[in-house]
């Protein structure tokens, strides 16, 4: 029987060693980006980005050491539950979290990604988990917001949504017109997506030719499993990543290095 699971196991590791094409940054990396590059003329194309996009521009991703702040975990404080119980301790993080975003610039990467929707405006889904809106700083339009945005606020008694770029905030929590608390418009841990922006990306994942995974550490879901349902529909998956993901095992090309670096090569 242990004979068995280990010929199991072995047929694991050199099966999926061949179904992937892993590279990294100087390690036959050119014919790897040329393979991508090539695949990316592809008539539908989803790009789907989280945090790692970003890092390069200062913005400190959640699993990084970096992401702590005051010692809590950014996990830690993005819940409702979080909320409810100190809105006031929240909103100082967010406040510290949208200086940050304010200072940032787009970098390469997210400019790669507006230059690759200009070169194929109908055929190109920018699906992103970010709140940042770097994206549609470097350019890009009709981005597939999953997890809402960190400019804008909404009244947790009415419900009335408001853009807010004030930086700092002149009072935590900020509150409504009507008196109510108001919180960022954001998809924390544990709540539902937007209805229509899943959707969205959904019918996106389902329709690509080519889905290219960039700096997502693919754990939260339901958004990480857009990349099942591309691969499912017969997408070529492509990862972008410095780091190993639980979703690498669906990819057809790995490209291990930073955002900022590989993208702009894939043009
Ligand atoms: P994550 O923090 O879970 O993982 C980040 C991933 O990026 C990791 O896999 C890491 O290896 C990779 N990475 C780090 N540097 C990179 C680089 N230079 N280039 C490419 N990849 C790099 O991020 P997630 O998967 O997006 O999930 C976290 C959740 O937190 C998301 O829902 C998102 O809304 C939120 N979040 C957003 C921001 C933002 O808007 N910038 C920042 C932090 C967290």
């Amino acid at each position: 029987m242990s004979a068995l699971i280990d010929n199991l196991l072995w047929y694991s590791i050199v099966s999926n060693f061949w179904q992937n094409c892993l590279s990294r940054i100087g390690e036959g990396v050119d014919s790897a980006i040329e393979a991508v590059r090539r695949s990316l003329r592809a008539s539908q194309l989803v790009a789907f980005t989280g945090a790692g996009i970003s890092a390069e521009s200062q913005v400190p991703t959640f699993r990084g050491a970096d992401g702590l702040w005051r010692n809590y975990s950014p996990e830690s404080l993005a819940t409702a539950e979080a909320f409810t119980s100190d809105p006031h301790l929240v909103w100082e993080w967010y406040d510290w979290l949208r200086g940050l975003i304010h200072e940032a610039q787009p970098n390469p990467g997210h400019l790669a990604l507006t230059e690759l929707q200009r070169r194929n405006p109908k055929g190109f889904t920018l699906v992103t988990q970010n709140i940042d809106g770097l994206h549609e700083r470097a350019g890009s339009h009709d981005v597939v917001k999953l997890h809402g945005d960190i400019w804008r606020l909404r009244c947790t008694a009415c419900g009335r949504e408001e853009l807010n770029e004030q930086v700092p905030m002149d009072h935590l929590p900020p509150l409504c017109r009507c008196g109510g608390i108001q919180r960022p418009a954001i998809v924390w841990f544990g709540e539902m997506l937007p209805e229509e922006e899943w959707e969205r990306a959904v019918d996106a994942a389902r329709q690509a030719n080519v889905f290219i995974a960039v700096g997502t550490s693919a754990l939260v879901y339901p958004a990480a499993g857009l990349v099942k349902v591309a691969r499912q529909s017969g997408a070529l998956v492509v990862i972008v990543n410095p780091d190993p993901t639980p979703a690498d095992d669906l990819a057809k090309w790995i490209l291990r290095g930073p955002a900022g670096e590989i993208l702009p090569r894939l043009l």
